[in-house]
């Protein structure tokens, strides 16, 4: 962190600032230019506040020259993170695609839909059980019974199952029952629900928030990490903007830039990205020559009759069409597909 000085300020001022940081462990490497001085400060400064320092009248500008985030940063870990999530693994060359529903909706559907997913090379099940929707009227998924289904479709095939929790009452069911746990785009940044799942064992999938940035978004990673869970899957799901054609716009570039800057493995959600069913295809693609580590696919075996996001799920033929192109792409880029 680079603190610059106001032209003139006197000595002992600097010299309360520079003790100050000092007390906070940190080092202070002193530049004394013409007309001011900077400060360099060195060590451990994620704790240091920037907003504060520059309430100091003697202050001209304060700069960052390191991330404010410290165990999600690859310049700390430089290998690849490699989640297990249930017998699956994650990220490190391995490429993991999770599928199934957008909710679950019935012990015929979510078993129906978990065997398909399965025969076409998933490794993972999805389905909502309880589901953030926009509209208090919309369907808002079946809640704790959904676990139990989706309990009795990982016992019909082996999957680990991938559920969203969205709220902090739920956490020790979640614990019990669940492989793999999903923070929504809109809880991205429900910061005590964060720190609620970093005391879990479980591995978290966490979507990026419809307008986060790649920083915010790996702070909230840093949050769950900073109560003790490393297991940390992130998702890009499509962000705002002002394209209205699609639901959300992928933003591809995120793969290569979050996976330069955290050693955490990036899913992407081409789904939720686009909004049409008939647009995942190409998405997923672009996600896999781009390095995503794996992929979320919404399938149901009724799309019509969907009781959340059918517009977007591929049908159980679909998918299996999809999945022999990704592990073709998957094989070309150098990556093991996940069983
Ligand atoms: C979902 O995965 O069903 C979901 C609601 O996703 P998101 O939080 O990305 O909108
Ligand atoms: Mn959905």
């Amino acid at each position: 962190m680079v603190v610059v000085m106001r032209p003139g300020t006197e000595q002992r001022e600097i010299d309360k600032l520079v003790a100050q940081f000092q007390l906070q462990g940190l080092q202070v490497g002193i530049t004394n230019g013409v007309d001011c001085t900077i400060l360099g400060l060195v060590g451990d400064t994620t704790a240091v506040d920037m907003d504060k320092i520059s309430i100091n009248e003697h202050i001209e500008r304060v700069m960052r020259v390191s991330e404010p985030y410290k165990r999600a940063n690859r310049k700390f870990h430089p290998e690849d993170t490699v989640v297990t999530a249930g017998s699956a693994l994650v990220g490190g060359g391995n490429f993991a695609v999770i599928a199934g529903p957008c909710s679950v909706e019935s012990q015929e559907q979510i078993i129906a839909v978990a065997r398909d997913v399965q025969t076409s090379g998933a490794s993972l099940l999805r389905g909502g059980a309880f589901k953030p929707r926009t509209s208090p009227y919309s369907f808002q998924g079946m809640g704790a019974p959904g676990l139990d289904l989706l309990l009795e479709a990982k016992a019909a095939t082996g999957m680990p199952i991938v559920t969203e929790l969205m709220s902090p009452k739920y956490c020790q069911l979640f614990e019990d029952k669940v492989d793999v746990i999903q923070i929504g785009a809109r809880n991205m940044q429900n910061f005590d629900l964060l720190k609620e799942v970093g005391k879990l064992s479980k591995p978290v999938l966490l979507k990026r928030g419809l307008s986060n940035s790649y920083e915010e978004w790996i702070m909230s990673a840093e949050y769950i990490m900073s109560e003790g869970n490393e297991n940390v899957i992130l998702c890009e799901r499509g962000i705002r903007t002002f394209e209205t054609y699609t639901r959300n716009t992928l933003d591809v570039s995120a793969i290569p830039a979050v996976k330069r800057m955290s050693h955490l493995p990036v899913v992407v959600d081409p789904s939720h990205s686009a909004g049409m069913y008939w647009m995942v295809e190409p998405l997923a693609l672009a996600a896999v020559a781009a390095g995503a580590d794996g992929l979320l696919i919404e399938v149901h075996n009724d799309p019509a009759h969907a009781l959340c996001d059918g517009q977007q799920s591929l049908t159980p033929e679909h998918f299996a069409r999809l999945m022999g192109k990704v592990s073709a792409l998957v094989d070309l880029v150098g990556k093991r597909m996940v069983k």
